[in-house]
């Protein structure tokens, strides 16, 4: 199966690593509403979410059924879909966890931006596989601007 590549303007991308900085050393996490079809995908603004696992914010990224609630009305006002999640990885690689992988869904993509005490570091984009066996990589297309609404 091939997806085609999520494309996110350089600003949108940046916000997302700017709110991984912010809540470093705990991660950050948010859903990425936008537009979805057969040839594209793209990102065309960000819902930034609290953390909320109080036992281990530093690497236990969850979505709760009232994140989606909360997403999936504001996407509806927009007239746009949540098409993805984005968190951060403090002091970790911008790869899924184990843990990642059993809490995702598949179809949605899944942004982690890699953080360290110095800055942002990688940011990559994945999708879970339908059967949930694993994480293929997305390949992200930086555009310069965002498709306007
Ligand atoms: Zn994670």
């Amino acid at each position: 199966m091939s997806v085609s590549p999520l494309r996110i303007s350089d600003a949108l991308l940046r916000r997302i690593q700017a709110h991984g900085v912010e809540t470093f050393p705990h991660e950050c996490c948010g859903a990425m509403l936008g537009r979805d079809s057969e040839t594209s995908r793209e990102v065309i603004e960000l819902l930034p979410l609290a953390n909320r696992r109080d036992d281990s914010p530093r690497n236990r990224f969850e979505v709760t059924p009232s994140d989606v609630q909360m997403a999936e009305k504001k996407a509806r006002e927009m007239r746009v879909d949540v098409i993805g999640w984005y968190h951060s990885h403090p002091n970790a690689p911008a790869r899924p966890s184990e843990f990642d992988r059993e809490h995702a869904w598949p179809w949605y993509s899944y942004v982690i931006v890699s953080v360290e005490a110095s800055g942002p570091r990688d940011t990559k984009s994945w999708r879970l596989r339908d059967d949930r066996s694993a994480y293929d990589p997305e390949v992200i297309e930086s555009v310069a601007q965002s498709a306007s609404i």
